[in-house]
């Protein structure tokens, strides 16, 4: 299953996921609540945010991967378990009870949070490369126009993780 909440949905996003469970979550705690129902739910899921735009190619090593917590980065300097592109386990939703009951989580820290939370259970996250696309402007501008990623922003990338980045963008 992937789910994809959304307060603005990227058209690219629709296309990429389009069997995907497409939610309307209200904007302060929709996003939370709408994981506290999925973690209740306790199967496993890929998390698509409303403007990353994975590969089929990249969904389908997620789903066949065996750890039970994996994600890709979808801005530079990424490795850290963001939910642009991110598969749950059912154990890790179970050994993860709990998450997603704290109001004052903001919706834009609810990865890191969970982080927090997974790793002090003895969860670790599994970065997979490279990385998925992000609409920035959109995120960042409100508008729906995609927007390149400057070379600049790339230079913090190793050298075979931006080569794929420049590939991807081609
Ligand atoms: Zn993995």
């Amino acid at each position: 299953m992937i789910v994809v909440p959304y307060t603005r949905l990227l058209d690219e996003t629709r296309e990429a996921v389009p069997e995907a469970r497409f939610v309307e979550v209200e904007p302060e705690q929709g996003y939370r609540e709408l994981l506290a129902e999925l973690w209740r739910r306790g199967e496993a899921f890929t998390l698509v945010e409303h403007d990353v735009v994975p590969t089929r190619a990249q969904l389908a090593e997620l789903g066949a991967c065996p750890e039970p917590w994996c994600h890709y980065g979808y801005f530079p300097g990424h490795w850290i378990p963001v939910f642009g592109c991110c598969r749950f386990s059912a154990e890790l939703i179970a050994g993860t009870a709990g998450a997603w009951g704290d109001p004052s989580w903001h919706w834009g820290q609810l990865d890191a949070r969970f982080a927090q939370h997974a790793r002090a259970r003895g969860w670790t996250p599994h970065w997979h490369s490279p990385h998925v696309r992000h609409d920035a402007e959109f995120n960042f501008a409100g508008r729906s126009a995609r927007v390149e990623i400057p070379d600049r922003l790339l230079l913090d990338l190793a050298e075979r993780e931006r080569a794929a980045v420049l590939a991807s963008l081609a």
